[in-house]
């Protein structure tokens, strides 16, 4: 059983789906050397299991994704399709946010209620797909923080480097922050 070989794609498929046996968990951390062709099967099998065809380029949260469109560009995805726009705009703020701020509020997701923030110093902030609801993430932050912007990848250097796979459109621009677009244009609004 222990060795590295065979990690098939149906096994990939079981890992992704919660329904991976005990001793194949166990194969797969035991394993003396990591497959080297683990990111693009991984990715294979997450394209299978999505119902848009936009090549997935990584995988964010549990249905949250970077994909690349049709038309040139690198977008960030719902499993539902709803598309957030460019990966380089922080996608939670095109989210449905709910924000909770009082301690009747928190109490109703925190237990038990010495562990809840403090009303005041923190806030909890949900965030939702406008289009299908899932809560794609969750960030407890200082009232008035900024969203947070949890992931900024460096794909082109990812896919170059680590992968040994040059994406076919790579361009310093694709690594850059451009949320400052979006509350640009909410301010002059
Ligand atoms: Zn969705």
């Amino acid at each position: 059983m222990a060795n590295d070989a065979g990690i098939s794609k149906e096994l990939i498929g079981q890992l992704i789906d919660g329904t991976l046996d005990d001793d194949n968990v166990l194969r797969l951390l035991k394993m003396g050397r990591k497959d080297p062709e683990r990111f693009i099967n991984y990715t294979a099998a997450l394209q299978e299991r999505v119902i848009w065809p936009e090549p997935i380029l990584l995988r964010l949260g549990d249905k949250l994704y970077i994909v690349r469109t049709g038309t040139g560009g690198r977008v960030v995805k719902c499993a539902c399709g709803h598309e957030f726009g460019d990966y380089r705009r922080n996608w939670k703020l095109g989210c449905r946010i709910r924000t909770r701020r009082t301690l009747a509020e928190m109490r109703e997701v925190y237990d038990p209620a010495p562990a809840c923030p403090e009303p005041g110093w923190q806030e909890i902030r949900e965030f939702f797909c406008p289009g299908c609801a899932t809560q794609h993430a969750v960030e407890v932050v200082a009232p008035g923080y900024p969203i947070v912007f949890e992931m900024l990848p460096d794909l082109d250097k990812y896919y170059r480097e680590t992968l040994g796979r040059p994406l076919p459109d790579e361009a310093p621009a694709w690594y850059a922050d451009h949320t400052a677009e979006i509350t640009r244009r909410w301010a002059a609004h």
